[in-house]
């Protein structure tokens, strides 16, 4: 651990998650003579995909789609001496989804979520009538129109709380990813439609992203345990105070989400819009409750909704996890957090139940404040449109993760801003 000034970094990377080792990883391939410095404040690598309880249990839920899987993998064979991100975490085939509704258990394909019986087992047969109505709301817009003939109809639809089927569908998204649906921006619907079926491919990520980060020693360096407090900049550098003394540097990459970010970074130092992100839009959280499985039951689906409580789970070789979603505000409430933990309980009691012979045991609980970042309303979404690279308007200063981007799926946000943070940081600095 450092005490005095470190000094001589051309980059320093604030957070290693996993937008943060991929930034790390690439910036190194592409300059390998570049001094970077990746900090975490955390004792573990691979920040909310390896979130973790206070007793360090691991809460396996989070699941990739596919292209930020591939992004992973391909970023692991930059260096051909790697294997390859398969035989860490194997692709799923199918993911079976079970449903627990009126005390029956309904299974069903990942990609069959959006479909007619799924809603109609979830707000009754009611939802026929609404069916046809409701599937116009996550049809592509750009339908070619040819002359004469108006655009189709139903894309500019707003959903209606007292429209059961609209009811079954927040249902729906309220299990699978949002707090609520209700004021969501239509355009984004046909790409969240399709996000809402696309397989997860989930596992233990943290062996599978150190295997990106190098030994000790070498041109780029990882410091665990550092928690950075305050970055301001002075002629020309960067100098950020941590716990371990400060650290100077040419370039600074931000690889943690803006709420995140507003803890530490001077606001002057915000672009105006990463600013409006953090304070107008709201990210969702959630509440976990995880247990060890002693003995497995091979019935049970990996992943289980129980609409119920508003509460999924997620299954493991050796972990049960319970999770809801809440709205960011109101997860800063401990009463809040307290009712999501008890409906996790009931649900934990309805899947012992009908599992009698799963047995799991211990109870470990956690909070991520951050579950979530996809934009929402229709105001969120156009503060994040306007959230493209050219906001970054200093070339030592970049930002990367999930928050930034106007892409409804958060992983292809990711995606784009690690490889734009990249760009940005490997053409030579002009001081
Ligand atoms: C329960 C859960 C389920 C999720 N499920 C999905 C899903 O199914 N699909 C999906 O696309 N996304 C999902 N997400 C979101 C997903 O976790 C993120 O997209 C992804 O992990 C973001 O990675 P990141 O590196 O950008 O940020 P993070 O993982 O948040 O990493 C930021 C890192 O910065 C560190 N840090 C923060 N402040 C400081 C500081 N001051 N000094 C030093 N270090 C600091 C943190 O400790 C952390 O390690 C889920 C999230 C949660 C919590």
């Amino acid at each position: 651990m450092f005490h005095s000034t470190q000094s001589g970094f051309d980059c320093v990377i604030v957070g290693a998650g996993i937008s943060g080792i991929l930034t790390a990883a690439r910036l190194h391939q592409a300059t390998p003579s570049r001094k970077i410095l990746l900090v975490e404040k955390e004792s573990h690598i691979g920040g909310r995909i390896t979130a973790r309880s206070l007793h360090q249990r691991l809460f396996p839920i989070f699941g990739v789609t596919a292209p930020l899987f591939q992004f992973v993998n391909q970023t692991l064979r930059l260096d051909p001496e790697n294997p390859d991100l398969e035989s860490f975490i194997p692709l799923p085939q199918e993911e079976e989804v079970g449903f627990f509704c009126g005390g029956d258990l309904y299974r069903l394909s990942r990609k069959r979520l959006l479909h007619e019986s799924v809603l109609k087992m979830l707000a009754g047969p009611q939802v026929a009538r609404q069916w046809d109505e409701l599937q116009t709301l996550w049809q592509p817009v750009e339908k070619e129109v040819t002359e004469g003939e108006s655009a189709p109809a139903g894309s500019k639809k707003k959903l209606n709380e007292k429209n059961r089927a609209h009811q079954a569908l927040h249902v729906l998204f309220q299990l699978a990813d949002s707090a609520s649906i209700w004021g969501l921006a239509e355009e984004t619907w046909p790409a969240r439609a399709q996000a809402l079926c696309e397989i997860r491919i989930r596992g233990n990520w943290e062996p599978a992203l150190q295997q990106l980060l190098p030994a000790e020693g070498g041109s780029l360096q990882v410091s665990p345990n550092t928690h950075v407090l305050g970055a301001k900049r002075k002629d020309g550098k960067w100098i950020l105070s941590t716990n371990h003394g400060p650290i100077e540097s040419q370039g600074l990459i931000v690889a943690q989400s803006p709420w995140q970010a507003l803890e530490w970074l001077d606001r002057d130092e915000f672009p105006s819009t990463l600013f409006q992100r953090a304070s107008k839009t709201q990210p969702v959280s959630t509440v976990l409750l995880s247990e060890k499985i002693t003995r497995m039951d091979s019935s049970l689906p990996s992943l289980l909704f129980i609409p119920a409580q508003a509460a999924s789970v997620v299954s493991s070789e050796t972990e049960l996890v319970f999770y809801t979603h809440i709205e960011y505000e109101t997860s800063l409430d401990a009463p809040s957090v307290v009712k999501a933990i008890r409906r996790l309980r009931r649900a934990r009691e309805k899947v012992r139940q009908k599992f009698p012979n799963l047995l799991s045991e211990g109870e470990y609980v956690a909070l991520r404040t951050i579950g979530s970042t996809a934009p929402h309303r229709l105001a969120e979404k156009r503060i994040c449109e306007k959230i493209k690279e050219t906001v970054f308007p200093k070339q030592s200063l970049a930002f990367c993760g999930d928050a930034y981007g106007d892409a409804d799926n958060p992983d292809e946000n990711l995606i784009r801003s690690v490889l734009a943070a990249v760009a940005l940081q490997a053409t030579p600095l002009s001081f």
